[in-house]
């Protein structure tokens, strides 16, 4: 398997280290968020991948899974 992303070798299933991480990362953020304002998950990921500054890696996951779930 490879990253669905960047076409690295993937860890496990979609995501290679790197964005597995990113990955990971954002759902940690998710819970925050979801507290602090009711965001839902799709907000959630329109909001990480309209922001500049977002990291690459966040923006890169964000968009792919906004992608996914068309
Ligand atoms: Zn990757």
């Amino acid at each position: 398997m490879k990253c669905i992303i960047c076409g690295r070798e993937a860890e496990n299933k979609d995501y290679c280290l790197l964005h597995k991480k990113a990955c990971e990362n954002l759902k940690e953020k998710y819970e925050h968020w979801k507290k602090a304002l009711g965001l839902s998950w799709r907000d959630y990921l329109i909001q990480v991948a309209e922001n500049p500054f977002s990291g690459v890696k966040a923006r890169q996951v964000a968009e792919t899974i906004l992608n996914e779930d068309k």
